[in-house]
């Protein structure tokens, strides 16, 4: 059975931090799905649209790869697209705190799906979507912290 890993988010925007764990990740799994979880209470800076395009060209290099975005559990799209594996990034020991508590949940509401933690590299634990966002809105050059293929505009 291939293995199939599901690597959710919003990617609002993605970042080298994301890249980074795609791409060391990648050798583990036959497929990786980008999930774009789609939140209705969650308001982004950047619309779906722009982020799974984003998305899709940052890793058009990358067969393995396929971008789609999904609303509701996480876990009930795990099953849609057949992946048997939930794959997160941890920067920190709140990352860890969070993601433990999220991965046990999903482990209750479905036991055969496992969440694969990938450490980020140490020039990549500061990145966060977020502050990117805050700096984006100061007016701050971001450029070091996304991939080539982003190029914020507002
Ligand atoms: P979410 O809204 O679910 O936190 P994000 O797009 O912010 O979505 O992050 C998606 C995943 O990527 C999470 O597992 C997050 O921990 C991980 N991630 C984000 N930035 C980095 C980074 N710089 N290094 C490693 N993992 C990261």
């Amino acid at each position: 059975m291939p293995r199939i890993a599901l690597f959710p988010g919003s990617f609002d925007p993605v970042t080298v931090g994301h890249v980074d764990i795609v791409k060391r990740s990648a050798p583990l799994f036959e497929k990786i799905v980008i999930g774009v979880g789609i939140n209705s209470t969650k308001q982004t800076m950047f619309s779906l649209e722009q982020r799974i395009k984003w998305l899709q060209e940052t890793f058009a290099d990358l067969p393995k790869v396929e971008v789609h975005s999904y609303e509701g559990l996480t876990v009930d799209f795990c099953k849609k697209c057949n992946a048997q594996y939930i794959l997160r990034g941890l920067r920190t020991s709140t990352d860890f705190q969070f993601e433990k508590a999220i991965a046990q949940m999903n482990q209750l509401l479905q036991n055969e799906i496992e969440t694969v933690f990938i450490l980020s590299s140490p020039q990549y634990s500061p990145v966060s979507s977020t502050i990117v966002r805050d700096i984006i809105r100061h007016g701050g050059d971001v450029k070091q912290f996304l991939p080539s293929t982003v190029i914020p505009k507002l």
